[in-house]
């Protein structure tokens, strides 16, 4: 039987913020993956490895068994549909007042527009969040796919409007357009392969309740 433990993580903000976590759960990455070109870690376990991919990579390497568990940002859950798996945490450290990678999925634009275009249209690489939103509010919008500085879209007229995660709201000031709707809160979660669960089962509920731990402490 293999014993091994495999995480998905991303690289970045989500990385850092779970590293306090997993550190509390007694695992400690061997390398640092801003510096490393490797996609498999090494931990102080030899049992426990990391793969470090894309974060909307995470749910479907999770999904289909390639990691036991992994850090997946609420939005791309979300988007992925989460199908296939369980998702047991929303990883925060308590004592700190802190949500891992914490952020909100909202409608920006330009305080005043008037494309003129019988439809909205609205830029994102949030799709399927998208269509969901405005189908549950009886719009009908044109969605447009991008798959990055959506911010861009409303200034050349690409867009009427964009969905994207917001933060501080620094980038969307920056280009001119302000928070308009809000989506949904996000913030990072656990999620476990639902075989993973059966065949590794007290290696991971063990992970799951350090873990839980951790956040709450
Ligand atoms: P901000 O200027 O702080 O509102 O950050 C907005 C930019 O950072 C946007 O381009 C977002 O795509 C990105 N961003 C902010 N928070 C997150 C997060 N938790 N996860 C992924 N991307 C984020």
């Amino acid at each position: 039987m293999n014993d091994t433990l495999t995480i998905a993580l991303s690289k970045g903000r989500i990385f850092k913020e779970t590293l306090p976590l997993l550190a509390a759960a007694g695992i400690t990455p061997a390398d640092d993956p801003d510096s490393s070109r490797k996609l498999i870690l090494d931990t102080n376990r030899d049992d426990v490895k990391l793969v470090i991919i894309r974060a909307s990579d995470v749910p479907t390497y999770v999904c289909y068994g390639a990691a036991d568990v992994g850090v997946a940002g609420k939005d791309v859950l979300m988007e992925h549909g989460g199908e296939g798996l369980y998702e047991p945490l929303d990883l925060k450290i308590a004592r700190w007042d802190l949500k891992i990678a914490r952020c909100r999925l909202m409608v920006a634009g330009p305080e005043h527009s008037d494309s003129g275009r019988r439809r909205m249209r609205i830029a994102t690489k949030y799709i399927n969040s998208t269509r969901r939103y405005y189908a549950d509010r009886r719009e009908q919008v044109e969605i447009i796919k991008l798959y990055g500085s959506m911010e861009l879209a409303p200034i050349v007229g690409l867009a009427d409007r964009i969905v994207d995660v917001v933060d501080t709201g620094n980038t969307l000031k920056a280009n001119g357009l302000k928070p308009l709707e809000h989506i949904a809160d996000i913030s990072s979660r656990l999620v476990v392969n639902k075989a993973s669960m059966k065949m590794k089962h007290a290696r991971i509920t063990d992970f799951i309740d350090k873990l839980r731990a951790a956040c709450e402490n």
